[in-house]
């Protein structure tokens, strides 16, 4: 049979074949910085056998998942804080608006609302236009304002004195409205533009982290496919040298049995 080479691990300092495991220089920068420190004497011609080479391979991955995990649970917390941070309530402004009415409010409302209409203007012109034709061709016998129609003037006067003050309260309920939806816009507006950042870190965490991680563990486990394929055809091997070697014997004894 072959002379084999046989060499120790630095783990537990038993011999092995060559097959059995792999030197450190072949090995993951990681894996060997694992292994350097329980064995912080190990060099790079150092042999360590498959057997303590998974539990080094294992521990790196459940470092890599710890790791994730860790940074997995930071941005979740910062989602909370966020969603915490932010106490404004989002309020339905029309129906706020409506509810806190008083009488006067809605009075206002209907007035202007009136006034600034086309059936207000038409009303009102024709009945001016009635004022003046009743005064100057005394119509069914009255007239009550003579040319040029002082007390007409005196009722103009009058409606524009009181219509002015029912705008503007209409107008400051107008600007309160804006005021609030405005307010509440910015709140909500505020509220998804931090969510969105959580959300980015969360994308950046995966493309960045999980996806190589994966990349990293699919790597290890290759490796570990690539030494057991190598130590079968080793058993493969082998198990040909026996037969051969049976084959020889049997056919030696035969021809001495002849
Ligand atoms: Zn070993």
């Amino acid at each position: 049979m072959e002379q084999k080479r046989t060499v120790f691990c630095l783990v537990d300092h038993k011999n092995y074949d060559l097959i059995d495991g792999v030197f450190l220089e072949d090995l993951d920068g990681s894996i060997k910085a694992l292994i350097r420190r329980d064995f912080p004497k190990a060099a790079n011609q150092d042999f360590i056998c498959s057997e303590h080479l998974v539990h080094y391979r294992l521990q790196k991955m459940d470092q890599m998942i710890a790791k994730d995990y860790r940074q997995n649970r930071r941005i979740n917390q910062k989602l909370t804080r966020v969603m915490e941070k932010d106490a404004y309530e989002v309020v339905d402004v029309q129906k706020q608006l409506e509810n806190s009415l008083t009488f006067g409010q809605r009075v206002a409302d209907a007035v202007a609302q009136f006034g600034g209409s086309w059936p207000f203007i038409i009303s009102f012109v024709s009945l001016m236009i009635l004022w003046i034709l009743i005064n100057t061709f005394h119509w069914f016998g009255i007239n009550f304002d003579a040319f040029p129609f002082i007390l007409l003037n005196l009722f103009l006067s009058m409606v524009a004195a009181v219509q002015a003050p029912f705008i503007m309260m209409s107008q400051n309920r107008a600007a309160k409205y804006d005021r609030m939806e405005s307010r509440n816009d910015y709140h909500v507006n505020l509220k998804s533009e931090e969510e969105i950042r959580v959300l980015h870190s969360k994308i950046d965490h995966l493309i960045q982290q999980d996806q190589p991680n994966i990349l990293q563990i699919q790597k290890i486990q290759t490796e570990m496919l690539g030494s057991i394929e190598s130590q079968v055809n080793e058993l493969r091997r082998l198990q040909n040298y026996f037969e051969e070697n049976q084959a020889d014997k049997q056919q030696a004894s035969n021809q001495k049995n002849d």
